[in-house]
């Protein structure tokens, strides 16, 4: 039995949803999410797809996989990744080694992984290497933009709905009012009571002193990890604040290939490392950088789109666990037929070849944003 196959298309899907009502982080707001997901078929009639997510650049990122790396897809077999990615590395890298050009090829390669699961007809957490199929996920959101009523409400509801951990964001008013945050935390803390992890995400906004003065205003609060307290590319900035707070530091999701993660690792800026496998270069890339993590006794957890990431969780020791995005639910549902939901804090891994799941193309088409 021949397990090859050459690829024979590539199509890609852009689907997106406004966000309606104020979401907003400490630093941006919310106003559309969507997919790009690349759809590959081979000369033996299968399909494997990736996605990335975006809030703007979606038909630039199209566009890019359509024109520049198409091409050098067709013909060629899936199996080829690291081949592939070292090829379209250099090929792109006048324009990609990072931001849009980087999560299309993430989209590629994710596809890729997908067929190889499905020629050999093995879940791709096994063809990783694993075994675990009960993955620990974490509810996220917790919006500055929400009152003080709605977050305590939210962290409530993602307690009742069975997380024991869950992630707000702070950095209210632009940062600019640490006394609201630490009321606003506090509040969540005594509602959620001392059992359930609590995880914050400043999402870039503070210089690296005011991040260690609002951090150390949180000792008692027992703080699993505070995420981008200090603008990602500061790294400097990170390595301070983590050499001043004993509250970990998780950052990386807006860094791209082995390369950033590893200056975020000499540098002592991390603790957990979030990448994110649809903007870091898809799983050729992750498994590398999942290796540093482990060579230098650091967490991986990776930055939301869950069912991306979900078989890695499988396969790496030091991944304690998932991010769930509440907002992306609505986009997700409008995308996949058969998407596994969290029961009692854990995501159940499918058991089908692949990454295990189906692209609803019916909705798809309808909704897709026509070019
Ligand atoms: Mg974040």
């Amino acid at each position: 039995m021949s397990y090859d196959a050459k690829i024979v298309d590539v199509q890609v899907y852009l689907v997106e949803k406004a966000i309606k009502g104020n979401f907003a982080d400490s630093t941006r707001n919310v106003e559309t999410i969507g997919y790009c997901i690349t759809d590959i078929t081979t000369d033996n009639g299968l399909h494997g797809f990736g996605l990335t997510y975006h809030e703007v650049g979606g038909e630039a990122i199209r566009e890019f996989i359509l024109k520049a790396l198409k091409p050098k897809l067709i013909g060629r077999s899936p199996f080829e990744t690291e081949a592939i990615w070292e090829e379209c590395f250099h090929y792109i890298r006048g324009v990609g080694r990072k931001g849009l050009a980087f999560c299309g090829y993430s989209t590629v390669d994710i596809a890729m992984w997908d067929l190889k699961g499905k020629l050999l007809n093995m879940p791709l957490y096994k063809l990783l290497g694993g075994v675990k199929t009960q993955i620990p996920i974490y509810a996220s959101g917790g919006w500055t933009s929400y009152s003080l009523e709605e977050l305590v409400e939210e962290a409530r509801e993602m307690v009742r709905r069975g997380y024991t951990k869950i992630k707000l964001k702070v950095g209210v008013e632009g940062g600019n009012n640490p006394n609201e945050d630490v009321r606003r935390i506090r509040a969540v803390r005594d509602a959620i009571g001392p059992d359930i992890g609590l995880m914050l995400d400043a999402n870039n906004v503070w210089r690296s002193a005011t991040a260690v003065q609002v951090a150390n205003r949180l000792r008692d609060l027992d703080i699993l990890l505070f995420e981008e307290p200090v603008f990602a590319d500061d790294i400097p900035g990170l390595a301070h604040f983590k050499q001043s707070t004993d509250i970990p530091l998780a950052t990386g999701e807006h860094e791209y290939t082995k390369f950033g993660i590893r200056d975020l690792i000499l540098a002592n800026a991390v603790d957990y490392v979030q990448c994110d496998v649809t903007r870091c270069g898809g799983f050729t890339e992750i498994l590398k950088i999942i290796g540093m993590t482990q060579a230098w006794n650091l967490a991986f957890a990776p930055h939301g789109m869950e069912y991306m990431h979900m078989h890695l969780m499988s396969a790496a020791p030091n991944a304690p666990f998932l991010e769930r995005l509440f907002m992306f639910e609505d986009v997700s549902a409008m995308v996949f037929k058969d998407a596994p939901q969290p029961k009692n804090g854990y995501l159940e891994l499918p058991n089908k070849p692949g990454l295990g799941m189906e692209l609803d193309y019916d909705n798809i088409k309808e909704v897709c944003v026509k070019f």
